[in-house]
């Protein structure tokens, strides 16, 4: 597995380059609001008991804001009004020698579309973020090399609209794929990324302190 890029790591590349190489000395810390809505995800597809996946919470995350119970109620109620696939496995981890990438799909089904992931994210109006198309054309590409299943298209769980939506992957999400596993790589081989033009800088955590954003030099725009 050594040498393989994460999934996280091209959906970060795909974005801003510079992200993904300041983030790369960070500790991996999850979100309290992931961790709800993981917890959730395991139980979709039978009654929904509030009270012991909360207490499923507290015990992953025991430090977790019991403020972060009302999100909680609210994605339980988004969530019990549909029903839901039941996995065959949960967290499995997948690769994809050709593309030189792997990560943790969330669900594997015995059926069309064989896997889903799951977001902590409220569903955009129509289909899905780029981002978690990107997400899924990593994954169609690992669950198809390391399971052997013919992969078309994932679900992904939008865990705070209750929402299940399924998403084929387009050549320009393949694109998108590509050009953050080859900016990952080149991270990886020791490269100082430049910032991209249209660097989403305005929703970066690192928006204050990034140096490419604030030099901007023409060299970089060339
Ligand atoms: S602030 Fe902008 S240039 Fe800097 S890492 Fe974030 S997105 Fe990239």
């Amino acid at each position: 597995m050594k040498g393989l890029t994460s999934v996280s790591e091209v959906v970060a590349g795909m974005h801003c380059a510079v992200r993904l190489y300041l983030d790369r000395d960070l500790p991996a810390a999850e979100s309290p609001r992931y961790t709800v809505a993981k917890q959730i995800s395991y139980h979709l597809g039978e009654t929904l008991d509030s009270d012991r996946i909360w207490d499923e919470i507290t015990t992953v995350l025991p430090l977790i804001e019991p403020a972060m119970r009302v999100f909680h109620d609210s994605c339980i109620g988004a969530c019990q009004v549909r029903e839901w696939p039941v996995p065959v496995e949960t967290d499995v981890m997948v690769e994809s020698g050709v593309l030189g990438i792997r990560g943790m799909v969330d669900k594997i089904f015995d059926q069309a579309p064989y896997f889903a992931i799951t977001r902590s994210s409220d569903a955009p109006a129509n289909g899905a973020y780029m981002s978690d198309r990107v997400r899924i054309a990593c994954f169609a590409a690992c669950v198809h090399e390391t399971l052997d299943l013919p992969i078309e298209s994932g679900y992904i769980e939008y865990i705070p609209s209750g929402a299940l939506r399924t998403c084929v992957p387009q050549p320009r999400d393949r694109r998108a794929m590509v050009r953050g596993i080859r900016a990952a790589q080149r991270i990886h081989a020791g490269e100082i990324p430049k910032r991209p033009l249209m660097a989403p800088c305005e929703s970066c955590p690192h928006e204050d302190g990034c140096a490419s954003r604030k030099g901007k030099r023409l060299s970089d725009l060339m």
